[in-house]
């Protein structure tokens, strides 16, 4: 063979093979699905974000995440307090389905032996079996022994607080509420957990949402040639408020203010993190919190907005929720969402997108959201359950929300639950506010509400009496 003719001979193999290769990790680029990261907040109100409208708490990464990506007006958690709201969260399922609804107590303790039944399905169990790393870092709150960490529950490594930050205080303390309200009193005995370890007790509180961040986005970069699954849950802003100094005063919202514009930061690190990597495109970051401000706390708790009331309760302000979804390049830029949305929504889209296995031999409450997030459909949601325990307080079926009880978040108004038969009717896209009951013009609308809970009775698959969280 002439020397010419074998150089462009060894030239055409050489480009051929790079040519293979491109190909090759074009496909495997593609067939990749994506990842996920959820950041969670714990008490943020409906209004407590600048794009939600609060006029001094600056939330410029989150602004610019729902400019980029989808911002949804009526999304909700599936309760208004803690622990049923993350159980929902991650199974997919109305609390008073996965065992971790009760009335007697509504959230878990320090002292409850229970936590999520090792039967519930997470979506990071889902996501692990078909190859997803996944790291939880931050608040759990679904059982603080070994066996119901989230190392047992699909995730590969935690670095977080077992339940919320004011738990645990220390025996003996005698300071009252006021001392509760001051953040330089660490008698909050809470343990920091690696894994399945305590490695720091007290946690300190101060730059816990700093390390939290410094742990998803080391882990991002650390698992960025594989699918993964980032759940990064805030134990902020829940009281007591705490910030890194970096943030004091940096709000002029006061403490709440600052503690809000850390998490922001912390968005901003996590987003950041994902351009550097080349992951942006490949990745579907949500944005939302578990319940509703803590009102009884004044200025220590956030804002519901226009909405009422706030967690612990089951009008709007306990439940809907700021939610942001984030993917550049599949989700169109600058959408707002009037569509229903909740929370176990997540469970369902992410399960769906990655091409695992949602769960079909129970009742799973959420539904998939990818044509919302792509702006290709509408959302298949179109009713929610308002639960406080194991009660039905409340439903919402298209712009009606009807109320069969009602009862107060905290405090004396707690204990008082009034029955409402018929029940309240508030049209919540005129009267978002749930300000005009106008049961008395619509029969109709509340004869169609009582059909969907009786359908929703029918499979509801557990009986009461055995859904109250084991304790001791
Ligand atoms: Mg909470």
């Amino acid at each position: 063979m002439p020397f010419a003719r074998y150089v462009s001979f060894v030239l055409a193999i050489v480009i051929a093979g790079s040519c293979a290769r491109t190909v090759a990790a074009d496909d495997a680029s593609t067939a990749r699905p994506p990842n996920f990261v959820v950041i969670f907040a714990d008490d943020l109100g409906y209004g407590d974000l600048s794009c939600y409208g609060h006029p001094t708490i600056a939330t410029p990464h989150l602004d610019r995440m729902a400019a980029e990506g989808i911002r949804f007006t009526q999304f909700y958690s599936a309760a208004s307090v803690c622990t049923p709201s993350r159980a929902a969260l991650l199974t997919g399922r109305l609390p008073v389905r996965n065992g971790m609804s009760s009335d007697r107590r509504r959230v878990l303790f320090p002292n409850s032996g229970g936590g999520i039944p090792a039967e519930e399905v997470t979506l990071a169990e889902g996501l692990s079996e078909i190859g997803y790393a996944a790291g939880a870092f931050g608040k759990w709150h679904l059982g603080h022994l070994p066996q119901f960490l989230p190392t047992s529950n699909g995730f590969d490594t935690y670095f977080g607080i077992p339940y919320s930050n004011d738990m645990d205080r220390v025996s003996g303390d005698p300071k009252g509420r006021a001392a509760f309200w001051d953040p330089k009193v660490e008698y909050w005995n809470v343990p920091l957990i690696r894994d399945t370890e305590i490695v720091e007790r007290p946690a300190d509180q101060t730059t816990i949402t700093r390390r939290y961040t410094e742990e998803a986005t080391s882990f991002i970069r650390s698992h960025k040639s594989e699918p993964f699954f980032v759940y990064l849950a805030h134990s902020m802003p829940h009281v007591p408020l705490f910030r890194s100094p970096e943030f004091e005063g940096h709000s002029r919202r006061g403490l709440y203010g600052d503690v809000i514009e850390e998490i922001d930061w912390s968005v901003g690190q996590v987003l950041q993190t994902l351009r550097e990597e080349g992951l942006a495109e490949n990745t579907l970051v949500w944005f939302t919190s578990d319940n509703g401000p803590w009102l009884i706390f004044g200025d220590h708790g956030g804002s519901a907005g226009l909405l009422k009331d706030g967690k612990g309760c089951t009008w709007e302000g306990g439940m809907r929720e700021p939610a942001i979804a984030w993917w550049p390049g599949t989700i169109p830029a600058g959408t707002v969402s009037m569509e229903i949305g909740s929370t176990m929504d997540i469970f369902t889209t992410c399960l769906t997108l990655a091409g695992g296995t949602v769960p079909d031999d129970r009742v799973i409450d959420g539904v998939d959201l990818t044509p919302v997030l792509k702006g290709t459909g509408s959302g298949a949601r179109d009713h929610m359950f308002y639960y406080r325990g194991t009660e039905l307080m409340a439903v919402r079926f298209g712009p009606w929300k009807a109320h069969f009880h009602t009862q107060g978040a905290y405090g004396a108004d707690a204990r008082k639950r009034v029955a409402h038969d018929p029940p309240l009717l508030f049209n919540l896209e005129h009267d978002p506010s749930e300000k005009q009951n106008v049961a008395g013009d619509h029969p109709d609308v509340i004869e169609k509400i009582r059909q969907i809970v009786a359908r929703h009775r029918e499979n509801l698959e557990v009986p009461p009496s055995q859904l109250e969280i084991p304790l001791n």
